[in-house]
């Protein structure tokens, strides 16, 4: 590292202080920096540059790098300034005494009048050095009369003079420009480039920082090695030269992970009180809101990918967070996550226009809950397969397996405390779990579902988008607005068809001679419901199942003819997809 030339002899920025003295100390434009390398090493030198990209990347600094070496009177023979000649120095000290090196702000020097006095500069050869060089930042921001005005000079240069223009906006700039420019594009810094850099001059300037503080500053400084170092300063400073992170999250007011970690954990509790009390928790400590829905996205991103990815490589965090997200990706399913991530993005989406933002968060938090249900068919499916795999039945034998093959229940609204089915395109909530089919048992039932379509009577289940149970609830509307105390004892039932086509409503053994007095009125109102008469059973809960014959799959005929009956996984996955209006996730 180069010895330091500072006029004040006091504090300088760190920015300033650390910025590259050699090609070699330029984070991550090794690209760059090795062509204009061997450019200088060949004396292939252009007349003008364009250094596009990012802010905070670097372009200023190769910009000087490259005037240093052009004009260095001692340059080594790899192309790297020497640091140490006047010329060197007087670049490094930001060009006050350069009488060859011109640095001009695009942005404040766009007119015309300016670009004239450039020009009436570039007339005259470099006054003691090779090179008259030009660094014009922000080029962009010249209007067009100065680019026609520019243009001529790029166009017939005179041999000693040299262009370096930097830009984030390349796209800005006239293409007539761009074509006489050897163009490079600078790379956005990662994360892990930026602290690793932070790491050193930490080390360097005897400031400790733990890797969670040097990370989190990486990050904010959103692929700007200024801007992270700017805050680095701060950080310095805040934490009195020991920067933690601890201090660090009540310096910048923050939600951290570990608070989004902890909102997770109500939700998948299905705890709303306790989250919205931790809600309002944060905000009496004055969170930003925006900050903190910023934040859940993230989160709930970070979680997406880590858990399609089945690992945490691609977030962008701190190796301590990562594990932890590692460690949450069995708690949540991926369609899960979509849907919470959807109703998060639907949020923002309103909340930068609601003049309730408060509300609309609490509201979102509590949405996120009722999420905690939602189960992939296919993660079904799989549950089922490993259940099948695990049985001793023999395959092939279908009657044989059947008897011991676990039996389907189709769940009630009560049974889920959500409201019924609401089967989508790409989901369908199941709240049964694997142990409840293997614990029942029924007859075998072979009839195809040709023969079950049949028989049953004119109600079209699709329309409603579920199964019977859909319809069940709006009829358990009708009666709990007509007679509040039949609803009392029915509100807990379901309405099924058994094997056999018939019309079943099964309660609750408790209340199975109740209901029994009001089996007039009730199956008065189903079948008007429905517009036919409909005779409907009266069953205990206990006594009820529902037989396999209701989920079951359409024969396959194998090549030869012969029919291959569907083994139970199909017939699961085919009721699945009647019953329940499914589809596969893939
Ligand atoms: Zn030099």
């Amino acid at each position: 590292m180069a010895e330091l030339f500072d006029p004040n002899d006091g504090y300088t920025v760190t920015a300033r202080k650390w910025r590259p003295r050699v090609f070699d100390d330029v984070t991550s434009q090794e690209f760059i920096t090795k062509t204009l390398r061997n450019a200088i090493k060949n004396n292939r030198i252009s007349h003008a540059y364009l250094f596009c990209g990012p802010r905070g990347v670097g372009k200023t600094t190769v910009a000087r790098l490259l005037a240093m070496s052009l004009n260095c009177l001692n340059r080594k023979p790899n192309g790297e300034p020497c640091n140490v000649c006047d010329s060197c120095k007087e670049i490094m000290n930001d060009n006050r005494n350069h009488p060859d090196v011109f640095e001009i702000d695009g942005a404040s020097n766009r007119n015309i009048e300016d670009v004239r006095e450039l020009k009436e500069k570039v007339k005259y050869g470099p006054v003691r050095s090779k090179f008259k060089i030009f660094i014009i930042d922000e080029v962009h921001m010249l209007t067009g009369a100065s680019f026609n005005a520019l243009l001529k000079t790029l166009e017939e240069p005179p041999p000693y003079v040299v262009f370096i223009f930097a830009t984030t906006s390349p796209e800005k700039v006239p293409l007539t420009i761009l074509g006489r420019c050897q163009k490079f594009d600078f790379k956005r810094l990662t994360i892990d480039e930026i602290s690793s850099r932070l790491r050193y001059i930490s080390g360097e300037e005897k400031i400790t920082a733990d890797d969670e503080s040097l990370f989190f500053i990486a990050k904010k400084g959103d692929g700007s090695m200024r801007d992270a170092q700017g805050l680095f300063d701060m950080s310095a400073a805040y934490c009195d030269n020991n920067i933690t992170f601890e201090k660090l999250k009540s310096f910048f007011n923050l939600a951290q992970s570990d608070v989004y970690f902890e909102i997770c954990d109500f939700i998948k509790s299905k705890d709303a009180k306790g989250l919205l009390g931790y809600f309002d928790g944060l905000m009496s400590k004055g969170y930003d809101m925006q900050i903190f829905l910023d934040g859940l996205t993230e989160h709930y991103r970070n979680l997406l990918v880590s858990c399609s990815t089945g690992n945490a490589d691609l977030i962008l965090e701190s190796e301590t967070v990562k594990k932890k997200y590692t460690e949450y990706i069995s708690r949540f399913t991926e369609l899960e996550i979509i849907n919470s991530l959807k109703l998060i993005l639907q949020t923002e989406y309103t909340f930068k226009f609601s003049s309730n933002q408060r509300t609309l968060l609490e509201a979102l938090l509590v949405e996120l809950i009722k999420f905690t249900d939602t189960r992939e068919i296919s993660q079904i499916l799989e549950e089922l397969k490993a259940i099948k795999s695990d049985s001793p039945v023999n395959t092939s034998g279908f009657k044989q397996q059947i008897s011991s093959a676990p039996q389907f229940k189709s769940t009630s609204p009560a049974d889920t405390g959500n409201s019924g089915f609401t089967g989508s395109a790409q989901q369908v909530k199941v709240s049964y779990t694997s142990s409840q089919y293997l614990n029942e048992s029924a007859p075998p039932k072979q009839e195809p579902i040709a023969a079950v379509k049949e028989s049953v009577p004119v109600v079209d289940i699709s329309s409603a988008g579920g199964d019977l149970n859909t319809h069940w609830l709006s009829i358990k509307e009708q009666i709990k607005s007509e007679r509040k105390w039949v609803y009392s004892i029915i509100k807990d039932s379901t309405f099924e068809l058994d094997d056999n086509q018939n019309y079943m409503l099964r309660v609750d053994d408790g209340t199975y001679e109740l209901v029994d007095g009001y089996m007039d009125y009730l199956a008065g109102k189903i079948s008007k419901y429905f517009g036919q008469p409909l005779p409907v059973n009266l069953v205990k809960s206990s006594e009820f199942i529902s037989s396999v014959s209701s989920f079951s799959a359409p024969a396959e005929k194998n090549s030869d003819g012969t029919v291959q009956e569907p083994d139970n996984y199909e017939k699961l996955r085919a009721a699945l997809i009647k019953d329940f209006n499914a589809k596969e996730v893939n």
